[in-house]
């Protein structure tokens, strides 16, 4: 038994798992460039305040979920909880709103939340996140949901269905909080506790609460769309022209609302039943007064957050991941302390010219060797011993064939045959 386990609610990703990982985070790349989006890294922590005023003091990752700590100059620092504060806190401190327009980032990182671990939900998790900045069309929010869309596509997600809605602005929004404050109100006591602190801080959230009766009587609550400005309803459906233009589906589901404070008019979420209670595997919108809100001139933005860990369990639950098979193109087995060192050579040559090699590191016996070679899926292997290093030749077995190949021990034949 080991002395130490990993904390809670983080995970281990292992090789044999961490392969699907890097096949779907390398698709996710491929469709983030096709779409224009350049990669961004940002730090793993920044100071807490970034946090309280870009994600906002009334959403449970502030109120409850961030990772903060004191460092030693007395400064509260953050672990990152998600990752549009982030960008934009970079986007501003590194000048680029003074660049091309619109601008483009993607990230794959790591985030942290203090959350209560269960099926799709960690405490340490992973998200494929973009945000596009300078544009208040709604080309930029379809642009956004193409580029996700496009992964589920890419990827053969069939389980994976898109809900669109508008929350409108500021200005839409005073009149709709009013009406949901009062249907609320008048709803009380059905509410869940939490909601029930929410009424005064944030009502919109009540309509995203997962507790049965909170969903119950939220169907008949007043709805977002009905409240929209001509301006935010005219962007709405432009989106909405501009899906079906390009044969995307949806629907459009006013309770949707998302957690975060900044958002405004588009809000979106890619849902999938079938992976159980956390069904959300992507969720985004536009932010247009985020900027604004860090400091900077205002700057429309527009994004979304897309989790792996989600991402990659509706796959297993379609059956989507394919085999990888991580084993070497080619084994040396040799046999004694000369063939040994020929086949240390051998293999470095072999890697040099691009094939993957590997070769005994434990002085093992044939026999273990070759339960070595087929453990880890090696596809030939290559027995040495003086025999062969005195004829130069030697056999290649194709362990996945079972057929044996002559070869002499020049490199050029050696990669013609493992290459074929
Ligand atoms: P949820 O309603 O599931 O708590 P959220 O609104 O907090 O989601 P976002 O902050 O929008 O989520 O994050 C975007 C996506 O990141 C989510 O849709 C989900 O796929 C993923 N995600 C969020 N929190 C976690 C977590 N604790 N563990 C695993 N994945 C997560
Ligand atoms: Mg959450």
């Amino acid at each position: 038994m080991a002395n130490f386990q990993k904390p809670k609610g983080t995970l281990d990703i292992l090789p044999g798992e961490s392969v699907l990982w890097l096949y779907v985070e390398d698709i996710i790349k491929k469709q983030a460039e096709l779409f224009g989006f350049g990669q961004i890294r940002f730090p793993t922590f920044e100071v807490t305040e970034l946090f309280n005023r870009g994600v906002g003091g009334s959403t449970d990752i502030v109120q409850k979920e961030m990772y903060t700590f004191i460092d030693k100059d007395g400064s509260s620092l953050t672990l990152r909880p998600e990752g549009t504060a982030c960008v934009a806190r970079s986007v501003l401190e590194n000048g680029l709103y003074a660049g091309a327009m619109p601008l483009k980032l993607y990230y794959l990182a790591n985030f942290f939340r203090r959350e209560r671990p269960q099926a799709g939900r960690s405490r340490e998790f992973w998200q494929f996140g973009t945000e596009l900045f300078g544009s208040e069309n709604a080309e930029a929010d379809a642009t956004v949901i193409l580029l996700a869309n496009s992964i589920f596509n890419k990827l053969g997600l069939k389980n994976v269905e898109l809900k669109i809605n508008s929350i409108g602005c500021v200005k839409c929004r005073v009149d709709f909080r009013s009406a949901l404050k009062e249907y609320f109100a008048n709803n009380r006591e059905l509410l869940c506790d939490t909601c029930k602190g929410r009424m005064d801080t944030n009502p919109l959230r009540i309509l995203d609460c997962k507790s049965p009766s909170c969903k119950e009587i939220s169907k008949d609550a007043p709805k977002t769309t009905d409240f929209l400005c001509e301006d935010c309803e005219t962007h709405f459906n432009k989106l909405k022209e501009m899906l079906n233009g390009c044969g995307v589906k949806y629907e459009v589901d006013t309770n949707i609302v998302r957690g975060l404070d900044y958002y405004s008019k588009t809000v979106f979420e890619f849902i999938n039943e079938s992976i159980g209670a956390q069904s959300t595997v992507c969720g985004g919108g536009r932010y247009d007064g985020l900027i604004e809100e860090l400091g900077g001139q205002p700057l429309p933005g527009v994004g979304f957050g897309m989790g792996l860990t989600r991402l990659i369990q509706s796959m297993k639950d379609e059956n989507l991941l394919p085999e990888i098979s991580t084993g070497a193109n080619v084994y040396i087995a040799p046999l004694g302390s000369r063939a040994a060192s020929v086949a240390f050579t051998l293999a470095e040559e072999l890697r040099k010219k691009g094939i993957s090699a590997e070769t005994d590191l434990c002085s093992r016996s044939i026999k273990s060797q070759m339960k070595y070679a087929d453990k880890t899926g090696a596809r030939f292997v290559l027995v040495l011993g003086d025999n062969e290093l005195d004829s130069g030749e030697a056999i290649l077995n194709n362990m996945q064939g079972g057929e044996k190949i002559k070869t002499d021990l020049s490199i050029d034949r050696i990669i013609e045959i493992v290459s074929a």
